[in-house]
């Protein structure tokens, strides 16, 4: 809707003249609706194939990418750290694929992690203020204009998803600012699949920057269109998900090495 016929709305509706259209007018606006040039996908999801992202030892191309390009702080106190792709043990990430007896060097292999985007998100129920929200592409969605810094979402999150922005983030963003909002003290962020690419007909920051640098380790798309790269991979391969037994069906999928 355009500022000027919203602000006509509201105006005719402070003045009692036409409360109900006005309910109506603005209970019709999605602020989900795609864009005409928008990629169109009905349940967005993601393959991180670590056969191939472990053969680039040290490698920070997505995570990088991911960060310059949402204005993610570099915080210096590393307790209060803020992240929406990076690394962790396999140790951590996958604790069931851990015995007494595995070695050492396997438990430390370094393991993609990001929001799962989950299909029955814990983080969302929780919300007392609606500031995440599930759309209807399986994209959860983080507004800080409405997060009140509660951190409900984050512990409920399972997967350690979420971070808090316990200091004033804008003077610990390295390098140029990017053609995206920051954020404030006292409020949670974490991954949105690059919403804000989706809906101009791009791709996720950290998928391009992975075939950038010729990996490939990352896969995007509609996992319901069967025609799909990511639907293909995931009939093809035996993949696995993050604590599964949770029943929170996350949609980032993992192929791990043989
Ligand atoms: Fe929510 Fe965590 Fe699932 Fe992301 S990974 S949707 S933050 S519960």
């Amino acid at each position: 809707m355009k500022r000027r016929s919203f602000l006509e709305l509201v105006g005719l509706g402070a003045a009692g003249v036409c409360a109900v259209p006005v309910a109506r007018a603005l209970g019709g606006a999605s602020r989900t609706e795609p864009a005409p040039d928008a990629l169109p996908g009905k349940r967005w999801a993601m393959v991180v194939d670590e056969r191939k992202c472990l053969t680039r030892d040290g490698c920070k191309a997505c995570t990088e990418a991911c960060h310059r390009g949402h204005n993610v702080p570099a915080m210096k106190d590393p307790r209060h750290e803020v992240k929406w792709i990076w690394k962790e043990q396999l140790a951590d990430v996958f604790p069931e694929r851990v015995t007494p007896y595995t070695p050492a060097a396997v438990k430390a292999l370094p393991t993609m992690v990001l929001c799962n985007h989950c299909d029955n998100p814990p983080c969302v129920r929780v919300c007392p203020t609606q500031a995440t929200w599930k759309r209807a592409d399986g994209i959860v969605m983080m507004d800080e204009h409405r997060c009140i810094g509660c951190r409900y979402c984050i512990t409920a999150c399972p997967y350690g998803a979420r971070s808090f922005n316990f200091e004033d983030p804008r003077p610990s963003i390295p390098g140029e600012l990017a053609d995206y909002p920051t954020r404030t003290r006292g409020v949670v962020e974490k991954c949105t699949f690059c919403t804000e690419r989706l809906a101009v007909g791009k791709r996720p920051l950290c998928v391009e920057a992975c075939e950038g640098i010729g990996c490939g380790a990352l896969v995007f798309g509609d996992a319901s269109d069967p025609g799909s790269p990511v639907s293909a991979l995931l009939r093809s391969t035996d993949v696995t998900r993050r604590k599964p037994e949770l029943g929170t069906s996350p949609h980032v999928f993992y192929v791990l090495r043989g």
